[in-house]
């Protein structure tokens, strides 16, 4: 029987509503077995996060659990008859865990928030909203098992960012997954927080923000590697109808985009509007396990997005941007033909653990230039600045930018490119550096922030005919 690995976000956890779409969704794939990876509800990781970062403030921690308890006791409330045995169990969960985090608030407060403690703080918005699911889905009469994800996902050491570690995740999934989802007498659904795996020596940790994508699509990996059928599918359930051409923000009637292959939505999970998690798809790409992103109130609509193998090549997908970026220019007439001056600046600026987004360098070699998040830039500048290498023999120059990235197989083609370029031009608007590594299908255009809307526009409209076929 086919396997549905399915991911409700916070915006899916709500109110009673949005749990009786849950419900609903549940009834409409009743025929398949059902893997449910629930996130925190919505606002509550932030929250975590700030309490941990403020510990010093006694005031502001019991604010903030107050709070955090009255989120989730509203919601039972709501979904479970009051003093019902699912009310009850809920309750006491969230009573247990609350205390539990008190603990390590206290050991925070005395020990400074190591990123262990961090992820492990992080973790329990998962935690109280999977096993709230649960008991929801038990409560309607049907049958569910909290499990919760640090049993099954193993990941390295990266805290905050971990990455699984897939054999071991598979082992796992063996023990604890299959025997429940491959069971012919029972339709268990698997409800798995979302977010959070463990390393070897049993520290929580966390897939980086959004991680919940992530879970769901690491848990697909391990089930087809490990399971008898290799008919699995993702969907995330969401508050769009999917992915968009262009953010609605730049452009107001977006298209939808139907069919995109694991490569262009890599690219526009990267520089999009955070719909999809960056990393999630690296997990399913291999298997070509499909994904489709729903929106969570149209379960039944036919229009949506499906990330697969297939696309349709002969299109622009999608023009996404990254707003409050920085370009650095590292430049030096006397390091020309010199080995080895890139590997300096890059280990600059990762030693800083600064991530690098664009790389332009003419095969000249006086200059490079590269992209870094605007947050990061004081730190990258004075790191250049203070190498001694880099203050005697280059010249760093550094401004505010912004990035906007044309994805899709036809960028490839130099008719496309022509065209873009033509856009711009018209409307006067300066490219300030560009970048497209060989065979990608992502063009990426650095300009002045204040153009970026007009630019963003311009393309759509004059490139209108390669978007159309979208929809
Ligand atoms: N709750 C986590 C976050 O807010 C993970 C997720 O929502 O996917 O980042
Ligand atoms: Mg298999």
């Amino acid at each position: 029987m086919a396997i549905i690995v399915m991911k409700f976000g916070g915006s899916c956890l709500t109110d009673k509503n949005a749990f009786c779409k849950i419900l609903d969704i549940s009834k409409i794939y009743k025929e398949v077995k059902k893997v449910y990876v629930a996130s925190a509800l919505s606002g509550i990781t932030d929250l975590l996060l700030k309490t941990a970062e403020m510990i010093q403030d006694d005031k502001n921690t019991d604010k903030n659990i107050a709070l955090i308890e009255k989120k989730h006791i509203d919601i039972i409330e709501q979904i479970f008859k009051e003093d019902s045995e699912h009310y009850i169990k809920a309750k006491d969960w969230i009573d247990d865990k609350l205390s539990e985090l008190e603990d390590i608030f206290a050991d925070i407060k005395e020990f400074g928030l190591e990123p262990y403690y961090k992820d492990y703080v992080l973790s329990f918005g998962e935690i109280l909203s999977t096993y709230i699911l649960n008991q929801y889905l038990l409560s309607n009469g049907l049958d569910s098992i909290y499990i919760p994800a640090n049993k099954v996902i193993i990941t390295d050491d990266e805290f905050n960012n971990a990455y699984p570690l897939y054999n071991l995740t598979n082992s796992r999934t063996k023990r604890l997954l299959i025997p429940l989802l491959e069971n012919p007498n029972k339709n268990t659904i698997v409800c798995v927080t979302g977010f959070i795996g463990r390393n070897k020596i049993g520290y929580i940790t966390t897939l980086g923000r959004g991680g919940s994508d992530y879970t769901a699509t690491i848990l697909a990996h391990s089930l087809y590697d490990i399971g008898d059928d290799n008919n699995i599918k993702v969907i995330l359930w969401k508050d769009v109808d999917g992915l968009l051409a262009i953010n609605p923000k730049y452009v107001p009637n977006s298209s939808l985009i139907k069919n995109l292959d694991y490569d262009e939505a890599k690219h526009i999970a990267n520089f999009g509007a955070k719909i999809l998690h960056p990393k999630c798809l690296e997990a399913i790409e291999k298997d070509k396990i499909p994904l489709e992103i729903r929106n969570f109130d149209k379960p039944l609509e036919i229009n949506f997005t499906n990330i697969s193998e297939s696309s349709d090549k002969d299109q622009i997908k999608g023009i996404s941007a990254v707003e409050f970026a920085t370009i650095i220019t590292v430049s030096s007439g006397s390091m020309v033909d010199v080995p080895g001056v890139l590997a300096k600046i890059f280990k600059t600026i990762s030693k800083n653990k600064i991530s690098v987004s664009l790389v332009a360098q003419s095969s000249s070699e006086i200059s490079t230039s590269f992209i870094i998040n605007e947050k990061d830039a004081n730190k990258a500048i004075q790191a250049l600045k203070n190498s001694k290498y880099f203050s005697e023999f280059f010249e760093i120059k550094w401004e505010n930018v912004a990035v906007i990235n044309i994805t899709g197989l036809k960028i490839l083609e130099t008719k496309t490119k022509a065209e873009i370029f033509n856009a711009l031009f018209r409307k006067n608007i300066n490219v300030r550096a560009i970048s497209q590594s060989h065979d990608e299908l992502n063009l990426s255009i650095v300009i002045d922030r204040g153009e970026l809307v007009d630019a963003i526009n311009i393309i759509h409209d004059d490139l209108y005919e390669e978007f159309k076929g979208l929809n």
